[in-house]
């Protein structure tokens, strides 16, 4: 079986932009405004001598601003049951939220891979701050901008490390 990537995170921190810079099309629904509900997608990505699923978990779940816990609680349990790799995606540009250390305490006894993922980080000045996510206690950490289009390669490798 292909191994399974999971992208995790709080909503807007770009899951779904990744998703579809990863797979190089616009598959996932990119939205401004948190609040979109849909079903979870998967697309196989292969390269030269690689070859994993990746799934935005982002859909999963009643997405409202008084249930951003349990929406993301769902795309924990997802990912732990399914996943092989864990991208556990954050954005430079709130800094480290309380949401984000809920969910990076809730991987941490999981026997698996959790590659840290700084999105937004479309300037040199975000891509130093993105090291403020060393508190969330994983590495690697990547900083990268989806929009910039930066370190897609520096992902890929981190991920292809793990499968
Ligand atoms: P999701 O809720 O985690 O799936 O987030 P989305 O992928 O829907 O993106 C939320 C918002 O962040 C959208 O307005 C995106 O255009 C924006 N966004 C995504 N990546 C970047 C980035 O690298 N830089 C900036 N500035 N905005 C981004
Ligand atoms: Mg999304």
């Amino acid at each position: 079986a292909v191994p399974i990537v999971a992208i995790v995170g709080r909503p807007n921190v770009g899951k779904s932009s990744l998703f579809n810079w990863l797979v190089g099309r616009r598959v996932s629904i990119v939205d401004p405004t948190a609040g979109v509900t849909r079903d979870r997608i998967s697309e196989i990505i292969e390269g030269e001598d690689y070859s994993f699923e990746l799934t935005d978990t982002g859909g999963i779940g009643i997405v409202d601003e008084h249930k951003l816990e349990a929406d993301v609680s769902k795309q924990i349990q997802t990912a732990i049951e399914e996943a092989t790799v864990i991208i556990l995606l954050t954005d430079v540009r709130d800094g480290v939220m309380p949401l984000d250390l809920d969910v990076a305490d809730r991987l941490r006894n999981i026997s698996k891979p959790v590659i840290l993922v700084v999105n937004k980080c479309d300037t040199p000045e975000l891509m130093l701050q993105a090291s403020d996510f060393h508190r969330l206690g994983y590495s690697p950490l990547i900083p990268v901008s989806v929009l910039q289009r930066k370190n897609k390669d520096k992902l890929l490798e981190a991920i292809t490390d793990q499968l």
